[in-house]
């Protein structure tokens, strides 16, 4: 644990920092679509070169076409989620196109789920659509008997806002126990500037 040691370190540390290279355009980029009422979705190559900047216009969700797809493999793919929510499973899907890393942005900060070895499992995306029924066919159910008893509206606004907020937490938490038993790892990074 001599002199060796440490300068290996600082090495690790430089190839860090040049390898987030792409990091400022993302953040710039990040900061200019956060909060907007409709999806844009910026993709920023390893050496920092934006790739592809678009929004559907009224759309809520951005498509890609076939070349958008192929400039993917080792970029970073950031969006914003005008809902302020975490990954759907589209997003998991795309990430088999070679992505780095994909980055969902919200109003509060920016969830990132980043791929953590050449071979990751590109199943999850589909595990967690399937997840996601699963828990959805419950507050479906929860849903269908409060319309049986004939509640009033305010209390069945409560109990949607309710059943969508368990959506979410549910969603959260299953890719934050799950996310590296497919080679990624799941992470919230709370908005600084
Ligand atoms: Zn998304």
């Amino acid at each position: 644990m001599g002199g060796r040691g440490a300068s290996s370190q600082v090495q690790k540390n430089s190839l860090a920092v040049s390898s987030e290279k792409w990091r400022p355009n993302v953040e710039a980029g990040e900061n200019r679509i956060r909060g907007r009422k409709t999806e844009t979705a910026i993709l920023v190559g390893m050496d920092g070169k934006i790739l592809i900047d678009k929004s559907d216009g009224h759309k809520s969700q951005v498509g890609f076409n076939g070349q958008e797809l192929a400039l993917m493999d080792g970029a970073i793919l950031t969006h914003n989620h005008p809902r302020n929510s975490t990954f759907s499973d589209e997003d998991l899907k795309i990430m088999v196109h070679g992505l780095k890393e994909i980055r969902a942005v919200a109003v509060h900060g920016t969830f990132v789920m980043k791929k953590t070895r050449e071979n990751a499992d590109f199943s999850m995306g589909k595990d967690y659509a399937l997840a996601q029924k699963e828990h959805l066919n419950q507050t479906n159910k929860i849903w269908a008997e409060a319309q049986m008893k004939r509640l009033g509206l305010l209390e069945m606004d409560k109990l949607a806002d309710q059943l969508n907020h368990s959506i979410e937490v549910f969603r959260r938490k299953w890719l934050a126990k799950n996310a590296k038993n497919y080679g990624f790892i799941y992470t919230y990074e709370r908005r600084t500037a």
